[in-house]
């Protein structure tokens, strides 16, 4: 139940090993919040960009499984723009993982050589303990900023360089995300690897990503049914029996899959279950983080990049939608250009009108790209998500469940689930895989789908 990330991962590894899935969703579309929907005037909007990492290899599987791994382009080539106008670029070069980005680093002109220095030495802390720095992992969690003070940054390094990466991976304040996490990031993207930092961003809508969803589970004899919200669940002496629908249909399994955010399954789950499962006696302890996305249509092209990074401002990221669309050979020139702006952990827009962000953007683009100043603002739209992810912040995890319940029949996925992953499309699949795992293993079959890490490579091989 759930057509979202952890329930399509779930939904195509259990039909890829022979079982006949029927996946519920109760929106005419499939993806969760990692979807698209057309607007009235036919235009395909994003719920909001999504990126992915080199780093992330479930959510690369998923989509090899689904035929969607060629709509993922990728990047190795990062573009930073201060207000001023400097500007940064970060890209490995020929030298070996952890070293691979030195060059661009050393002359990455919005950081200073202070800043550097203890940008440097931070990182090395991270390298030389294998990517488990013990002040990070000791019993009590801390906030990846008590990490960063604990290990001397200066305020320019934490403002343009962690705060830059983590808010943006991470979907909260660097003072609220447990130091674990950001530690995470910078060793299996940056320093484990040298493909782990590329930016993945799909080439389509993306609700187009999931279309081989639904013929994967067909061609085993299951079902995508849309439309179809589950209202409560049938429980008979201790064991989940059926899914109720409306009008009371009732849908009998072997095993459910729950693959729902936290507050469906725990407003889905009676008091007795989440007495039985103490795993499952703390969904209501999860705080949530917002994202905004802005999207922008100008009457002409302002930016030739596919992406930017903004310092500095509310804007973190600029996304040239209309570039990351374009066919190989396009047939007709493209008219104007179409920007999608992400803001994460936007608390300081959610209370804001959709005009004064829109007026706040678009000041700070034309800043940062000359010539938006003489384009033409055609239209513009805002999607502010105030719930958007799970807060990672210290010590979340010990709140969050594994997929396998001790109720029978009743098996868990969601970002939110125990994956080690924070809240993102990698977290949702492997949800989704592991989920699939524990219901086969009820079955008898010791059938794994969670893909490893990338290999640790190069001279960081030598620290673990
Ligand atoms: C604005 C925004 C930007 C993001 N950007 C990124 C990014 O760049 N990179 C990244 O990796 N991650 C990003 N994320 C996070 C990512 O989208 C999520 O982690 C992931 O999609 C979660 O998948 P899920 O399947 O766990 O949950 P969901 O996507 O929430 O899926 C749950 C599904 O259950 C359905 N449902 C709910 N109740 C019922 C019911 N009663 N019956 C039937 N169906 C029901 C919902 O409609 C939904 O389809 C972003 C999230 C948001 C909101």
């Amino acid at each position: 139940m759930g057509g979202g990330l952890a329930g399509l991962a779930a939904g195509v590894a259990l039909a890829d090993a022979g079982c006949r899935v029927r996946l519920f969703e109760q929106r005419p579309y499939l993806g969760g919040r990692a979807t698209s929907y057309v607007l009235p005037n036919g235009e395909h909007v994003d719920n909001c960009q999504h990126v992915t990492l080199g780093c992330c290899t479930n959510l690369e599987d998923f989509y090899k499984r689904v035929g969607s791994a060629d709509k993922i382009k990728f990047f190795d080539r990062l573009v930073f723009l201060d207000p001023q106008g400097m500007t940064g670029i970060m890209k490995a070069d020929f030298l070996p993982a952890p070293v691979h980005m030195t060059g661009s680093f050393l002359f990455f002109a919005p950081l200073a050589y202070p800043d550097k220095l203890s940008i440097a030495r931070a990182l090395a802390a991270i390298l030389f303990a294998g990517g488990r720095p013990k002040d990070a992992y000791a019993a009590d969690p801390i906030s990846m900023m008590a990490w960063l003070q604990r290990h001397k940054q200066t305020s320019t390094a934490i403002e343009r360089f962690w705060r830059v990466v983590l808010v943006s991976a991470l979907n909260e304040e660097l003072d609220r995300t447990d130091a674990r996490f950001g530690i995470d990031v910078f060793w299996k993207a940056f320093l484990a690897n040298r493909s782990g930092y590329r930016v993945g961003v799909p080439s389509v809508p993306l609700a187009e990503l999931y279309e081989g969803c639904r013929i994967a589970i067909e061609k085993k004899g299951g079902e995508v049914i849309l439309r179809s919200p589950v209202r409560s669940l049938h429980f008979e002496n201790g064991s989940l029996k059926g899914a109720i629908f409306d009008g009371g249909r009732e849908e009998s399994a072997d095993s459910f899959i729950l693959a729902l955010p936290q507050d469906r399954t725990a407003e889905l789950l009676p008091k007795e279950i989440r007495f039985a499962n103490p795993s499952l006696a703390h969904l209501d302890k999860f705080k949530v983080s917002p994202i905004t996305g802005v999207h922008f249509w100008f009457d002409r092209e302002v930016t030739h990049e596919p992406f930017i990074t903004l310092l500095d401002t509310q804007t973190q990221w600029i996304f040239n939608k209309t570039a990351l669309y374009r066919k190989e050979d396009p047939a007709t020139p493209d008219q104007g250009q179409y920007l999608q702006l992400v803001i994460s952990a936007s608390y300081a827009l959610v209370r804001k009108s959709r005009e004064e962000i829109i007026d706040l953007c678009l000041k700070e683009v034309r800043q940062a790209l000359p010539a938006a100043r003489e384009a033409q603002l055609v239209k513009a739209t805002v999607i502010k998500d105030a719930a958007a992810t799970f807060s990672p912040e210290p010590g979340v995890d010990q709140w969050r469940p594994s997929q396998e319940t001790k109720t029978p029949g009743l098996f868990l996925a969601g970002d939110w689930t125990a994956t080690g992953w924070p809240a993102t499309m990698e977290g949702a699949v492997r949800s989704g895989y592991l989920a699939a795992e524990v219901v086969l293993r009820s079955a008898g079959s010791r059938q794994k789908f969670l893909q490893p890490d990338l290999p640790v490579t190069g001279l960081s091989r030598f620290f673990v």
